[in-house]
């Protein structure tokens, strides 16, 4: 009988590729650094909660394990501003009432993906760590980290599901079989729990995700089904007037947080502390290519192609590599096509994607506040219910619209924003805008989506 498939990590990706894998009948093993998170403590102040969409949700369903996940879930509408000094904004991210976003814990996510992959027949080894591999000899190797016991394993093949900093990924740009690039953002971020309150309700309407944009920087934060919000403060790390550097001391946040984040500052009654207790994260984007060696080794997930995480799409692109990965399965072909073939599908989206995720960054953090993006918001969704075949916003397309490829929704999102910049040019409010001509515009200049979803 052959070895096993083996996969590396069981965050996000690995567990549920190995569930799918399953599921074709494969026999599938993944090795874990940490401990099983079906026993493990929370760890604190690390991306606790997540925002999943369309392309997450598709993953899952594959899967069959929405109804394991729902529970989960808190449904997020759209964004709620707090401007400085200002009364609070509500900006719906859809219109429909699918269209909305999900916090998800990533710690439960973790709990339930482990659970299937489990109950799928997965073979889970919690506490190992990959070390290491010989693409000549077409062996892994993996270290016990309770017995510091080293084993050899065959490459049948392996998956490099081990997140951005991944271990096969090194492997192969060590042996030369592909390049990697890591570039760091230069801003990092802290994340701080805003506690239910006593009555163990939310302290801040919990259907949206709160925005506090500052310019060159931001707060925001996603509710949890337990009544707290997680919050994540993005700042830069070095420089003036502020930035982690210049957060050296506690009166420093103290001072920060009473000036700029006012009606936070009540919401958080050991504020000082969990800053001083919680990591510093640091955000990067991952290049690297060729994804796979023969049909020996493929990465995914982030290993592949981490991505910032101001559009929320990292683990819903690592899902969607998953659901894409399946219906290449389902066509039982060779390793070696599958790989290649995977890699020549998901380049480009995952591409188009990492640009979008870096762009939301200054959306989020900045243009948010100017009444011009408010309006071309409003004018989006005022196209979408004109011509919902030809004009969907291109939030909308990355987030709702699993349907259309990310690399579309980037390519139809530049020219649907020259059209918005010049319909709305010296314009304050939408009555102001010629609808009439600028309907004919889209309809000359984008060509319907092809989807029937779409249309439906
Ligand atoms: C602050 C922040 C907020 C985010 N918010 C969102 C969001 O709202 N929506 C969204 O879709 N995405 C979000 N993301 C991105 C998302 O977290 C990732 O894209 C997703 O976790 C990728 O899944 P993965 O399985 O590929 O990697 P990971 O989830 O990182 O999992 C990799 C696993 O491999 C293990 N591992 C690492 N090295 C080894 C080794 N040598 N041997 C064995 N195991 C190893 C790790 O312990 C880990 O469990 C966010 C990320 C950050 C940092």
């Amino acid at each position: 009988m052959s070895e096993p498939v083996t996969i590396l990590g069981a965050g996000c990706t690995g567990p549920l590729l190995g569930t799918l894998l399953a599921a074709r009948g494969h026999r599938v093993r993944i090795f874990e650094r940490r401990p099983d998170p079906r026993g493990a403590a929370v760890p604190g102040g690390r991306s606790i909660n997540l925002a999943l969409a369309a392309r997450g949700l598709a993953g899952l369903e594959r899967a069959g394990l929405m109804e394991a996940v729902r529970p989960l879930l808190v449904p997020m509408r759209g964004r709620m501003v707090h401007e400085l000094g200002g009364p609070t904004r509500f900006l719906p991210y859809g219109q429909r009432p699918h269209e909305l976003l999900w916090s998800v814990p990533r710690l439960g996510l973790n709990r339930v993906l482990t659970d299937a992959a489990a109950a799928r027949g997965v073979e889970l080894n919690f506490e190992h760590a990959a070390r290491g591999a010989d693409f000549a000899r077409g062996t892994v190797l993996v270290e016990d980290l309770r017995s510091g016991q080293r084993r050899e394993l065959a490459m049948s093949p392996v998956f490099g599901a081990d997140g951005s900093g991944s271990a096969l990924r090194e492997a192969m740009v060590a042996a030369g079989l592909g390049s990697a690039r890591e570039v760091p953002l230069e801003h990092l971020y802290k994340e701080l729990t805003i506690p239910a309150r006593d009555d163990g309700r939310h302290a801040l309407d919990p259907g949206a995700l709160h925005i506090w944009p500052r310019g060159g920087y931001m707060l925001i934060a996603l509710p949890n089904a337990d009544g707290t919000f997680t919050t994540t403060l993005f700042l830069a790390a070095h420089g003036a007037p502020v930035s982690f550097a210049t957060l050296g001391s506690d009166q420093a946040v103290r001072a920060l947080f009473d000036t700029q984040f006012p009606d936070v500052v009540p919401l958080i009654p050991d504020l000082v502390a969990q800053f001083a207790q919680n990591p510093t994260g640091r955000m990067s984007t991952v290049y690297a290519a060729p994804w796979h060696v023969a049909g020996k080794a493929l990465l995914v997930g982030d290993a592949a192609h981490a991505i910032v995480p101001f559009h929320g799409q990292g683990m819903n692109c690592a899902f969607e590599d998953c659901r894409v990965l399946d219906d290449l399965l389902a066509e039982r072909l060779p390793w070696q096509q599958v790989f290649a073939r995977f890699d020549a599908l998901r380049r480009e989206d995952t591409a188009a994607i990492a640009r979008m995720a870096v762009e939301n960054y200054t959306e989020m953090r900045d243009t948010v506040r100017d009444p011009l993006f408010a309006l071309q918001k409003e004018l989006s969704l005022e196209l979408e219910r004109r011509l919902p075949d030809r004009f969907i916003p291109r939030y909308s397309m990355v987030m709702f619209h699993d349907e259309i490829a990310y690399a579309e929704a980037e390519r139809r999102g530049a020219v649907q924003s020259v059209l918005l910049e010049e319909a709305t040019r010296g314009r304050r409010a939408l009555a102001d805008v010629d609808l009439p001509a600028l309907e004919r515009a889209v309809i000359e200049r984008l060509e319907p989506v092809s989807s029937p979803a779409v249309r439906a």
